[in-house]
C-alpha cells in the first residue's frame, strides 16, 4: 500500500516540477493574464515583455470603470442616468461615455439607422438578459416610436434628451471602446505586446512571443460548435477582430431561437440564413458597431458600409 502511495507521490512531484517549467517559461517572455467577468461576458486579458504585470492591472482597472459608466442594469451607471433623466434636463458624463456616444452616433448615420444605440425600449421589452420573452405587436409598436437618436443632443460633456422616454442600450458598442482603451493603456505602459478578448471581441497590438512570426493569430468561432472549434484564423498585427452572433445570446420559444440582434425598423430579432458576422479593423469601437450594424444590414448594405470603414466583414 505504502509503495503504491509512494509511486503516485513521485508521479505528483514530476507532474508539479513539469508544470513550474511551463510556467517558468512563461514567466521568462514575462507574460501576465487576468480573467475578470465585466460587460456582462467574461474578458481575459494578456500582456508581455516588461511590466506585462502593472499594465495588464492597469488595463483591468479601466476596463472595470468603463463597464460601470456604461452599465445599463446598473443604478448608479452614467447611462441609467442619462436613461432616467426627463425630456431637456441635461446630464453631465465623463468623456468616455461622450466618446462612445458620438461613435455611435456616427454610425448610425453611416449604416441608415440599422445601428441605432436609442434602441432600449425594444431591447428591455424581449428580456435577453432575464428569462426572455415575446413581446405583443402592440408593444413593439409603441417602443418603436420611441427609438430615434435623433432625440439624443451633446452639448460639451453633456447629454440632452429631448423626449424623458428616450433611453439608450451600449451593449453593442461598450467593449468595442473599452478594447482600444485598454490596449493604449497597455501600450503606454511599455509592454512588448497585448491581447484581449471581451466576449469575442479580440484587440492585440505588439509581438505575440507565442508564435513564430510574432503576429497574432485569432480563431473566427464555428456558429453553434463548441468552443474552440474554428472556421477561418485570421492572422494581423494589429487591430480588432470582433463577431456578433446569434449564437451567443438567445432564448428559445416554441422551437423558435430569438436572439439579441434587434432591427429597429421592425423591433424584432434580424433573420437572415447567416448566424455571425465578423469584423476585421484597425478599431475595436468601430469593428463593435459594426458587427451589429452589418448584421441588420445584410450582406450587401453590410459591405458597402465595411468598405466605406476600411473594415473587413465575414458572413456566417
Ligand atoms: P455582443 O454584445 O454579443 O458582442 P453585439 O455587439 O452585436 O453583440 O451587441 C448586441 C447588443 O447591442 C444587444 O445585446 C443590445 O444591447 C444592443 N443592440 C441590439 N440591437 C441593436 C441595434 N440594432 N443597434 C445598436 N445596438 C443594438
Ligand atoms: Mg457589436
Amino acid at each position: 500500500m505504502m509503495k503504491k502511495l509512494g509511486w503516485i507521490f513521485a508521479a505528483l512531484l514530476f507532474v508539479v516540477m513539469l508544470a513550474g517549467l511551463y510556467f517558468n517559461q512563461y514567466d521568462k517572455r514575462n507574460g501576465t493574464e487576468e480573467t475578470v467577468f465585466l460587460f456582462d461576458t467574461i474578458c481575459t486579458v494578456k500582456a508581455y515583455g516588461e511590466n506585462s504585470k502593472e499594465a495588464v492591472g492597469k488595463a483591468v482597472d479601466r476596463l472595470t470603470e468603463i463597464h460601470k459608466k456604461t452599465d445599463v442594469f446598473s443604478k448608479d451607471s452614467e447611462v441609467t442616468k442619462i436613461n432616467s433623466a426627463d425630456g431637456g434636463e441635461a446630464i453631465e458624463v465623463s468623456d468616455d461615455v461622450i466618446k462612445i456616444i458620438l461613435v455611435a452616433l456616427e454610425i448610425e448615420e453611416k449604416s441608415s439607422g440599422a445601428f441605432d444605440i436609442s434602441v432600449a425600449p425594444l431591447v428591455d421589452l424581449w428580456d435577453f438578459h432575464g428569462e426572455g420573452r415575446i413581446p405583443s405587436a402592440e408593444e413593439l409598436e409603441k417602443a418603436k416610436g420611441i427609438v430615434d437618436e435623433s432625440e439624443i443632443l451633446l452639448v460639451g460633456n453633456r447629454v440632452i434628451k429631448q423626449k424623458s422616454e428616450t433611453k439608450i442600450d451600449l451593449g453593442g458598442v461598450a467593449k468595442g471602446y473599452a478594447g482600444d482603451v485598454a490596449i493604449e493603456v497597455m501600450k503606454e505602459s511599455g509592454v512588448s505586446g497585448a491581447i484581449l478578448d471581451l466576449g469575442g471581441n479580440i484587440t492585440f497590438f505588439g509581438t505575440n512571443p507565442e508564435s513564430e512570426n510574432g503576429s497574432w493569430r485569432v480563431g473566427v468561432q464555428k456558429p453553434f460548435a463548441p468552443t474552440g472549434e474554428y472556421e477561418e484564423i485570421i492572422e494581423k498585427e494589429e487591430g480588432a477582430v470582433v463577431t456578433s452572433g446569434t449564437y451567443q445570446r438567445y432564448f428559445e420559444k416554441d422551437g423558435e431561437k430569438y436572439h439579441h440582434i434587434i432591427d429597429p425598423k421592425t423591433g424584432y430579432p434580424v433573420k437572415h440564413d447567416y448566424s455571425s458576422v465578423t469584423i476585421v479593423s484597425d478599431s475595436a469601437l468601430v469593428a463593435d458597431c459594426l458587427s451589429t450594424a452589418c448584421f441588420v444590414l445584410g450582406e450587401e448594405a453590410g459591405k458597402t458600409l465595411a468598405d466605406c470603414l476600411g473594415a473587413e466583414v465575414m458572413f456566417r
